[in-house]
């Protein structure tokens, strides 16, 4: 009986160790969390600490935040990112008779790059834990908004403290887990990046909206940059002085590829995930706020799309922002989608409903934690009371320019009043040169027509809200008349004589105080001054609400930890983090497989000659003279094209390396499939798989297409 007893457990430990070493695991592993995970027994050939070594270097050393996420590839600073990381910078760069976003951008030498607008190319220097010194300010019993801004307080203090001794680098605080662990990172931004190659549309978004978010996929999601520094090595805006930048470490790039099954793993810096929000959060995502933005963009795309139409600089000014948005769309849609699929906001009650029975069953715990739940609840009630109305106050600011430009130009003359370290971080010294350099990065795509109309939209919604939630700027432009006719009066009126469309004129206005701004009698910035008290009232909710949960969030993960007996990973917080798993196919629906790897026999098939399915007839010729190189794959007989993996990913994870089990390049992540969009609430091995393009495809067109053999020489991919 014994012995029976004792090849069950050992049978039961041996298929826990088997999954264990098969199966990828949910989480976006902060660097310092690596040495727990045991990764050489799930595939990794190499030791951890040549991924991550504090006394040395390692391969982190090699990944910067570009945007989103883009590695080192030479020595020379080049630097390996999607097409769609570079794209505003490529689209900040075309002209109607340069048009770089339809036929790509190629430097045929150094002296050919051009700078990428408004891009630089962070690296990680170091971090350390700060949660003792920024929570040392919160006190019992405080309230909540004070909470928020006390919080901040110290936050800034930490950063100019640690700015001040080391003098040329950034540094930034993170929060880790809500109210509860704050790491502060010591960055340097490169600010000099300068565009070298990048594919033409039919390459790099092959597939476009259609296939984006979605698996087969046979997009060229990559480009190629490099980072500059001043003669002396040191981190300089553009000159034409400047010198490549030479990386502490670099990847190495492995031209074989991969093969399905193989261990792959990623570095980056994934923007947000919500795994630890309640049922309350994502039932009012669900409900309210993500079917409301999808239909606001969708709303946009279609008026921008309509002004683009027979008008290619016209629609080159619209290109960034319609596939922002449609990105999120599409996003948003595959979620809701999701939520409804798993049933998630059910399965996140029933484990609630588990939670609150443990904290009954003990009086401490219920006299320490008993109500977290039902107060978090009480707060997304009041959320969704007003959420049209604050959804419209954000996107009056975020999806109209001229609203946009008034506002930051009032808001700043408010703010630079005040001492350095208590003004809105926007208004910082070590940020304002950023807030201009967004806006003025804004005002080269305005277009006054397209800012019309969805002025007006956004005044007749806000026309609409409920008695108790009045904006009253808008009012006042009302009054007792026929809202529309009132509504088109104002839009005339203002666009005629604002005068922020102008460059010069937009940032003298970010110069001066609240009288001077007054004396430039400009109708958008005098709108703004009547919508700040709106606006302020509001910060001070959103403070309060933020502290509120700040401290009901970090009670939850420590009664969680309680009930589970285990740790948890962060949420995605944009910082660095790793992710591991392997190159995997799934079950998308019923009778269903989906293999993990494409190639360029796909592209042909989807080639119609109509956008976004239209192919370059250079790259059909190479096809149909199976003039693959050494980038065919031999079981696949055809050169692979994009690569599916059960990793953790999100937004953010755009550029990532995917590594080999040797840490060696082998695909560029661009994507999820849109089963996995839901991941930012719940990872699943089931639906969650991310996308890449295969480092055989962009050395290929590299070569082949693009004919730039100096890149893959530079990559030692090819002998020099
Ligand atoms: N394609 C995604 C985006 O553009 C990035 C990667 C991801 O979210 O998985 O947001």
């Amino acid at each position: 009986m014994k012995k029976r007893f004792f090849t069950l457990i050992v049978f039961i430990f041996s298929i826990a160790l088997l999954i264990a070493t098969v199966v990828a695991d949910e989480g976006m592993w902060p660097i310092s969390e690596i040495h727990k995970l045991a990764l050489r027994s799930k595939g990794l050939e190499i030791s951890p600490e040549k991924i991550f070594n504090p006394k040395g270097l390692s391969l982190i050393d090699a990944v910067v935040q570009v945007g989103a996420t883009g590695s080192f590839v030479s020595q020379n600073g080049l630097i390996i990112t999607n097409h769609h990381v570079a794209y505003g910078a490529v689209q900040a760069a075309s002209t109607k008779e340069k048009d770089y976003i339809k036929h790509g951008f190629l430097a045929r030498n150094r002296f050919e790059e051009i700078p990428a607008k408004g891009r630089t190319a962070r690296i990680t220097e170091s971090y350390r834990d700060v949660s003792d010194a920024v929570l040392s300010v919160v006190k019992e019993g405080m309230d909540f908004a004070k909470r928020t801004k006390a919080l901040e307080k110290k936050i800034k203090e930490i950063v100019a403290e640690t700015e001040r001794k080391n003098p040329g680098k950034r540094a930034e605080v993170a929060e880790m887990f809500s109210g509860k662990t704050y790491v502060l990172f010591i960055y340097t931004y490169l600010k000099d990046i300068r565009l070298v190659y990048v594919p033409p549309r039919s390459i790099g978004e092959f597939g476009g909206e259609v296939d984006n978010w979605m698996w087969p996929r046979h997009t060229g999601d990559f480009s190629f940059m490099r980072a500059y520094v001043g003669p002396d090595g040191s981190s300089a805006e553009y000159s034409p002085e400047n010198v490549p930048f030479h990386p502490k470490k670099f990847l190495k790039v492995a031209p074989e590829g991969v093969d399905e099954g193989d261990f792959v793993f990623l570095l980056g810096y994934p923007g947000r995930t919500y795994r630890h929000r309640t049922s309350h959060f994502l039932a009012f995502e669900e409900e309210v706020r993500m079917p409301y933005v999808a239909d606001w963009y969708a709303w946009q795309i279609s008026v921008m799309e309509k002004m683009s139409e027979g008008d290619r600089a016209v629609a080159i000014k619209h290109l960034s922002r319609i596939k922002g948005l449609s990105n999120t769309m599409k996003n948003y849609r595959g979620k809701l989608k999701g939520l409804k699929r798993v049933r998630l906001v059910e399965r996140k009650r029933k484990e609630e409903k588990a939670l609150q029975n443990f904290i009954e069953t003990d009086e401490n715990l219920k006299a320490e934690y008993g109500n977290i739940l039902e107060e978090i609840d009480k707060i997304y009630t009041q959320r969704r009371e007003q959420a049209e109305y604050e959804l419209i106050l954000d996107y009056l600011r975020r999806s109209v320019n001229m609203i946009y430009f008034g506002y930051t130009a009032y808001e700043a003359a408010v703010e630079l009043q005040k001492k350095d370290l208590e003004r809105e971080s926007a208004y910082m010294d070590r940020n304002f040169h950023l807030t201009k350099e967004r806006l003025q990065l804004t005002l080269r795509n305005y277009y006054e027509p397209t800012d019309k109309v969805i002025l007006k939209e956004m005044l007749k919604r806000a026309a609409h809200l409920p008695k108790n939630q009045r904006i009253s700027a808008i009012d006042n432009l009302i009054q007792d008349a026929n809202p529309e006719n009132a509504i088109d009066d104002f839009i005339k009126k203002t666009y005629s004589e604002t005068r922020l469309n102008e460059t010069q004129f937009l940032m003298e206005a970010l110069a001066k105080s609240p009288q001077e701004l007054k004396k430039m009698k400009d109708p958008f910035i005098d709108f703004a001054e009547g919508l700040y008290p709106t606006y302020q009232k509001l910060k001070e909710v959103q403070k309060a609400r933020k502290g509120a949960l700040d401290k009901l969030y970090s009670k939850l993960i420590d009664v969680k930890k309680k009930f589970l007996k285990k740790d948890f990973i962060p949420d995605a917080n944009k910082t660095l983090r790793l992710t591991f798993g392997r190159i995997r196919g799934y079950q998308p629906a019923d009778a269903v497989y989906y293999k993990p790897i494409t190639t360029v026999n796909g592209i042909i098939e989807k080639t119609t000659g109509e956008e976004p399915f239209d192919t370059p007839p250079k790259l059909m010729d190479l096809f149909r003279a199976k003039d693959f190189g050494r980038f065919e794959s031999p079981t696949l007989k055809s050169v692979p094209v994009c690569i599916l993996y059960d990793t953790d990913t999100t937004g953010g994870n755009s550029g990532s390396p995917v590594l080999n089990a040797r840490g060696e390049l082998v695909g560029i992540n661009f994507d999820r499939t849109y089963e996995a969009t839901i991941n930012d609430f719940a990872w699943s091995e089931d639906y969650s798989r991310s996308i890449a393009v295969d480092i055989r495809y962009v050395l290929w067109v590299t070569q082949k297409f693009g004919g730039v053999d100096y890149l893959l020489k530079e990559m030692n991919v090819l002998n020099k």
